[in-house]
């Protein structure tokens, strides 16, 4: 199971990473962070969550080679964190849209 969750959720459990912009005490997949351009901007309300959302897949087009070996690797034991909190939008939708896409054979929830 791949779970994607709050920072400060309860009984994080598997290889936990960050997928946040912003400094965390897990290790943070690079590629999967938004610039904080974007979540600045649609926090203030400069940019709409559709706004950020093409943003956000442009940017995992441009790094695309890293996101694409980042996918291959999963082992399904992953557990991806943000700052956001839950039922907020927050791009660890998009990264659960991309996983379950790239990777249908893993199970997916997010929290
Ligand atoms: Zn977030």
């Amino acid at each position: 199971m791949i779970v994607l969750t709050h920072v400060n959720a309860p009984a994080l459990s598997g290889r936990i990473f960050s997928t946040a912009i912003g400094r965390m005490r897990y290790p943070r997949i690079d590629c999967l962070a938004p610039t904080w351009d974007i979540v600045q901007g649609v926090k203030s309300g400069r940019i709409t969550p559709e706004e950020y959302t093409a943003r956000y897949r442009e940017l995992m087009t441009a790094r695309w080679p890293a996101v694409k070996q980042w996918l291959n690797g999963l082992q399904g034991d992953e557990t991806l964190l943000c700052f956001c909190r839950p039922g907020t939008f927050c791009h660890r939708q998009l990264i659960a849209k991309m996983i379950a896409r790239h990777r249908p054979d893993l199970a997916l929830e997010i929290r």
